[in-house]
């Protein structure tokens, strides 16, 4: 199936992601869990390359676009491109801010501010769990 973004949707099977992600993983990206600030393996990288989703692989976010914003999480100011991410409305634990989730699969990232850097002011803050560094070549 495609949607309206031009990117495929698929199905997870969540009985084979258990056994392909840790259980902190899988409670973050399929039921929208957050790692506690600076315990991710991403929070303080500044290795060059992409950022994919750790359930599907689709490319999300560029290092490039990656900046220290204190927070203790992976934070980026765009997606490699806006279809790549899908945004919603996230009423839990008494605030509303916008959920990001992989556009593809469907998984949890994280949640997106707009107190980001120029030239978009966004900030997509991310669990690490929910991303997988591709290096660079170099
Ligand atoms: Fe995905």
């Amino acid at each position: 199936m495609t949607d309206s973004t031009g990117i495929s949707t698929i199905e997870v099977d969540e009985d084979e992601l258990r056994q392909r992600l840790s259980p902190e993983q899988f409670e973050i990206t399929r039921r929208a869990g957050t790692e506690r600030a600076f315990t991710g393996i991403y929070w303080d990288t500044k290795e060059p390359g992409i950022y994919k989703c750790a359930v599907c692989d689709l490319e999300l976010f560029r290092s490039d676009t990656k900046f220290e914003s204190g927070s203790g999480w992976p934070s980026f100011w765009e997606p490699i491109s806006p279809d790549r991410v899908t945004l919603k409305v996230d009423r839990s634990l008494g605030m509303v801010r916008t959920e990001a989730d992989c556009a593809r699969c469907g998984s949890h990232l994280g949640h997106v501010f707009d107190d980001g850097p120029q030239p978009t002011g966004e900030r997509f803050c991310m669990n690490s769990a929910s991303l997988q560094l591709e290096p660079a070549e170099d």
